[in-house]
């Protein structure tokens, strides 16, 4: 048995109480070392076999499993944030398919959503945005031409850009040819819900700038929209006094 774990965005207390109990019963535990929190792995058992993935290949992982397997042993795959996104679980996942393994997927607290605590923001500001796009600047994966950022960016909802951090000058130029203007709210947040957590408020025209003059270069989401100053929105229809919903009479 095989189980995708979530590990949450850092803090190791931001795992899921299921994630913890996997990762506390799991024989083999196979981390993504570059972003999940080591702390984590004090919560596995004595004897459990602990391998860390950034040094290691897709074959080598699988090998990994498939012999845990052949031993009956439970083998916890540790992702960072979600595992849903970035997290290279499908081609596991059809692998174990293949071989008749079978496997389950324990979500995490992504890593944007660290993000926006970090920043005390709320995404989806009525009259502002209602949509959060999740993408990326196109690097040794490519990205479909339909989801240039430019593209994307023409719809003027709240953005946040994962896998990015060294390539701000390009992001902020596609981000303004696709509508956004240079003064347009920004934030970069770096190492989120970490001890080292840092946040800057900035705007699309001054990503690269702040990230330079604060020394970050990797482990960072870039969040873009009015959203970010939230200067202007409207309260919500659901606590309105004047709106009537499936739990509560409007007000008179
Ligand atoms: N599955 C993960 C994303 C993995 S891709 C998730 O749901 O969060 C790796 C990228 O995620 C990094 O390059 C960075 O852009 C972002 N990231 C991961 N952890 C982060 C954190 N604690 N703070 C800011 N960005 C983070």
């Amino acid at each position: 048995m095989v189980n995708f774990v979530g590990a949450g965005p850092g803090a190791p207390d931001l795992i899921t109480v299921r994630g913890q109990k996997l990762l506390s019963e799991a024989d083999v535990i196979i981390y993504a070392g570059s972003l999940v929190n080591p702390q984590l792995l004090s919560y596995a058992k004595e004897g459990c076999s602990i391998y860390n993935s950034a040094r290691m290949t897709l074959e080598e992982v699988l090998e990994v499993i498939y012999a845990a397997e052949e031993k009956g042993l439970m083998t916890v795959r540790l992702h960072t944030g979600d595992p849903s996104l970035y997290g290279a679980i499908r081609e596991q996942m059809d692998a174990l398919d293949e071989k008749g393994i079978p496997y389950t997927d324990c979500p995490g607290v992504s890593s944007f959503c660290g993000a926006a605590a970090a920043l005390n923001l709320e995404y989806t500001l009525p009259d502002v945005s209602q949509s959060v796009i999740i993408t990326r600047m196109a690097g040794r994966t490519p990205v479909p031409e339909k989801e240039e950022i430019a593209s994307l960016a023409s719809h003027q909802a709240t953005m946040v850009v994962f896998l990015s951090t060294g390539m701000l000058e390009k992001l902020s130029e596609r981000l303004i040819a696709g509508g956004y203007t240079a003064d347009t709210p920004a934030a970069i947040v770096y190492k989120a819900t970490w001890e080292d957590e840092k946040t800057f408020v900035c705007t699309v025209g001054t990503l690269a700038e702040t990230a330079r003059e604060n020394n970050i270069t990797k482990t960072a989401l870039m969040i873009i929209g009015d959203v970010v100053s939230h200067s202007h929105y409207n309260r919500s229809e659901l606590y309105n006094p004047a709106f009537t919903t499936e739990f509560r009479e409007a007000k008179k």
